[in-house]
């Protein structure tokens, strides 16, 4: 009796050993290139009998473009994302900061996936039904108060985007003086200093393109949590994604799946990133329609052939 509770104690810190060495491994603070984790991850793939795909639009399957409703997948994307979405074992879940309805049309994958727009507040299910979180009236409010500055941001240059739950302030192209203006004129909706939650539930977050009034409550990460909840634990996942709101998705997934940061095209200078929760960097297009076309090529099962 007392010798099998010593070896069961020995197992456990032998299993705590184990996975506390393969965290360091595989959660590098830079979540620069983690080749391991992704040879891990394509050794489990044949043998996954389920398996779930999110992925984020803009800068991840497409470049971005100063037209943001020109913004098309790479050339090839969007049939490798169809051959995964047909795989029956496949969950094949579309992550995107705009609309829904607009990420699910500029991907124009049919049968649609499921696709979660404004950050996780609206989710369009595969039968078209969009179902949208309720957005507390203080952020309502504050919506509308940085919609009252609309002139001034747009003499500034900037582009003014209404959605559901958020106000996008597109900056693409433009000169830094003119950011600088923009800036200014949102100067009211800036963080709290001493870190605490705005009274009006908005924050204001910088993105690759602009900047984005968002009230608080669902974001990326709220979404990995619920599709997480709804996969068992032998689910094999991956979460592919470029910019800071899908570090909320990486920090959600905690160790559940593959955290894949897309780099845009030509990055060379690896240091010179943001750091980042992600386990891997793979950049666009060609390691990013890489790792599609492997998904799509493995099949269950694909090992015992
Ligand atoms: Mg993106």
């Amino acid at each position: 009796m007392h010798g099998m509770s010593t070896i069961h104690l020995r197992q456990q810190v032998a299993r705590h050993a184990a996975t506390s060495s393969m965290l360091r491994r595989l959660r590098p603070q830079t979540g620069l290139s983690g080749p391991q984790a992704l040879t891990d991850f394509f050794d489990r793939l044949p043998h996954a009998r389920r398996r779930v795909l999110m992925i984020d639009y803009d800068g991840t399957l497409a470049p971005f473009s100063t037209d943001r409703f020109l913004a098309q997948p790479y050339a090839g994307a969007s049939e490798l994302l169809m051959r995964i979405h047909t795989q029956p074992a496949t969950r094949l879940v579309i992550v995107s900061g705009r609309p829904a309805r607009e990420a699910a049309d500029l991907l124009g994958l049919a049968p649609r996936p499921e696709t979660w727009g404004v950050h996780g507040w609206e989710r369009l299910t595969p039968a078209g039904q969009l179902v949208r979180a309720i957005l507390p009236a203080q952020a309502k409010l504050a919506l509308h108060r940085l919609l009252a500055l609309r002139p001034q941001l747009e003499e500034a240059g900037a582009l003014i985007e209404e959605k559901y739950a958020s106000i996008a302030v597109h900056t693409r192209a433009l000169a830094d003086e003119s950011v600088k203006r923009v800036r200014h004129v949102l100067a009211e909706f800036e963080p709290r200093a001493d870190g605490q939650p705005r009274p009006d539930a908005v924050y204001l977050q910088a993105f690759d393109g602009g900047y984005e009034l968002r009230a608080l409550g669902p974001n990326k990460g709220t979404v990995v949590r619920g599709v997480l909840r709804e996969e068992t634990r032998d689910t094999l996942i991956a979460y592919l994604g470029d910019d800071v709101t899908d570090e909320d998705a990486f920090h959600a997934l905690g160790g559940r799946g593959l955290a894949v940061r897309v780099l845009p095209p030509g990055t060379t200078d690896l240091t010179a990133l943001r750091p980042s929760a992600a386990q891997v960097a793979l950049r666009a297009p060609d390691e990013l329609l890489g790792f599609l076309a492997r998904w799509g090529d493995t099949p269950i099962g694909a090992a015992q052939l």
